[in-house]
C-alpha cells in the first residue's frame, strides 16, 4: 500500500506537486504550526511513550509527582525567559488557557452580590472572552463589552473584571489595563508573551496571569495552559472550579508538556531564536507587500528593547490586523475573500468590518500562499490606477 498523502488544500495530484492557482488560502485560524519544523528537528528527544498500566489513577491537582515536576519546569522557564515573576506565586494548570479564562472570572467575581461583576475588555479583543462569559450566564458576572466606557464609572459597589491581552490578539500591542480602582480586577492573558511574538521589556508581575503551551511550543492540540497567581484566595477558588469541572488536567497531557518543556529548557535560546526569526521574517515580507498598497494598511509595532535577546528587536506579531482604506471597501473580509484569502472578520473582535485579522503563525505553505495572494491583490491596485 502506498502511503496516504495528505496534500495542502492548494496542491493535488499523486505527489502533491500540482498547484491550484485559484485555491483559497486559509489565514483564519490561530493554529501555531510555524513551530512544527522545530519539533521535526527534535523528534526523538521530544517523544513520549506511556505503557498501558502507567498512571491510571485519578489525579488530585497538586498531589502527583508529575505535576510538581512540571510546575518546577514552568517556573524555571519563566526565570530563563524573564517574562513573568513566579517566585512566591501559585501555579494552576488548566485544559488550555481557555478553561482558565472562565475559572479566573469565576474566582474574581463576588459571591451572591446584589450586582454581578461586569466583565470588560479593550476593543479589539479576543472574542472568546465575550462568548464564554455569555455562555455561562452566571448570577455573579456579566459581559459588558468595551472597557473604556467604564473609565469614569464611579459606583464602587460594582466589581469590574478587565481582560487585558498583552500582546493583544488581534493587533499585537503590549496592552495594559485601562481601568483602575479598588473594585477593578484584571486578568492578564499572556498567551503571546514569548520572544517568538514580542520583545520582553520586563517580567510580567500581575495578580492573575494566564499562559498556554499552545503559543509557546505550538502544541495547541494538547490543551495545556497555566495560571500564575499572587493571591491565595483566588488560587483556591480557581482550583475548586477546576476540580469540579474536569478534576484536573490529563496526566498524558502533563507528561507531554513536561517532555516538551525539557527540550525547550535544554535548548537554551533555541526555540525562541527559531520562533522569533521565523515570525520576524514573515512580518518583514508582509510589511513589504503592504507598503506597496494604498488599499490596505496594517498595524505599526515599533522595534523595542528585549531583555531576553539583550538587544532592540524588530516586530514579529502573531497576526496582521489589516484595515481596508478605500471608502467603498466597507466589508474588508469580502474584499480579501474575493482575492482568495480567508481571514477573520474584524466584527468578531468588536472592531468593525473595515478590519480583518490574518494569521501569520500557520505553516510555511499557508504563509507563502498568503503572501502570493496578497501580492496579486496589491498588483491589481496598480492595474486599476
Ligand atoms: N487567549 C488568547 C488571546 C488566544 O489567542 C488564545 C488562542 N487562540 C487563547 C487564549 C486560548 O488558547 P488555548 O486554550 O489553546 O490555551
Amino acid at each position: 500500500q502506498p502511503p496516504i498523502c495528505e496534500c495542502h488544500s492548494c496542491y493535488g495530484g499523486p505527489d502533491c506537486s500540482q498547484f491550484f492557482p485559484h485555491c483559497s488560502v486559509n489565514a483564519n485560524g490561530g493554529d501555531p504550526l510555524f513551530l512544527e519544523p522545530f519539533w521535526v528537528q527534535h523528534a526523538a528527544s521530544s517523544a513520549v511513550v506511556i505503557a498501558g498500566w502507567h498512571r491510571m489513577s485519578y489525579l488530585h491537582a497538586d498531589q502527583t509527582q508529575i505535576s510538581q515536576v512540571l510546575e518546577s519546569h514552568i517556573r524555571k522557564l519563566h526565570d530563563t525567559v524573564g517574562n513573568a515573576v513566579t517566585q512566591g506565586r501559585y501555579i494552576l494548570f488548566g485544559v488550555g488557557s481557555t478553561q482558565l479564562l472562565n475559572a479566573a472570572v469565576y474566582a474574581l467575581s463576588p459571591y451572591n452580590a446584589s450586582s454581578p461583576a461586569r466583565v470588560v475588555a479593550s476593543i479589539p479583543f479576543y472574542p472568546v472572552y465575550e462568548a464564554q462569559t455569555t455562555l455561562f450566564r452566571s448570577m455573579d458576572f456579566r459581559f459588558e463589552g468595551d472597557a473604556s466606557l467604564w473609565k469614569n464609572y464611579s459606583d464602587t459597589n460594582t466589581d469590574i473584571i478587565e481582560f487585558v491581552t498583552s500582546p493583544n490578539n488581534p493587533d499585537g500591542q503590549l496592552n495594559e489595563a485601562v481601568l483602575q480602582g479598588r473594585n477593578v480586577k484584571a486578568i492578564y492573558d499572556r498567551a503571546y508573551y514569548w520572544p517568538h511574538f514580542t520583545a520582553i521589556p520586563a517580567p510580567a508581575d500581575e495578580e492573575v496571569m494566564l499562559f498556554t503551551l499552545s503559543k509557546l511550543t505550538g502544541h495547541a492540540g494538547s490543551r495545556f495552559g497555566w495560571a500564575v497567581l499572587k493571591d491565595e484566595a483566588t488560587y483556591q477558588r480557581m482550583k475548586s472550579y477546576l476540580q469540579l469541572t474536569v478534576m484536573g488536567v490529563s496526566r498524558e497531557t502533563q507528561l507531554r508538556a513536561l517532555q516538551l518543556l525539557k527540550v525547550v529548557l535544554q535548548g537554551g535560546k533555541d526555540i525562541f531564536e527559531f520562533g522569533h526569526e521565523t515570525m520576524r521574517k514573515r512580518w518583514e515580507r508582509l510589511s513589504k507587500t503592504m507598503s506597496m498598497s494604498k488599499r490596505f494598511s496594517v498595524q505599526k509595532i515599533p522595534p523595542q528593547y528585549c531583555t531576553f535577546f539583550h538587544k532592540v528587536r524588530e516586530a514579529s506579531p502573531a497576526y496582521a490586523w489589516v484595515k481596508c482604506e478605500r471608502e467603498e471597501d466597507k466589508d474588508c473580509y469580502a474584499v480579501l475573500q474575493a482575492g482568495n484569502i480567508t481571514g477573520r472578520p474584524g466584527g468578531l473582535f468588536f472592531a468593525g468590518d473595515r478590519y480583518v485579522r490574518l494569521s501569520l503563525i500557520r505553516s510555511q505553505d499557508d504563509f507563502d500562499l498568503l503572501i502570493l495572494k496578497l501580492n496579486q491583490l496589491v498588483h491589481e491596485e496598480d492595474d486599476r490606477q
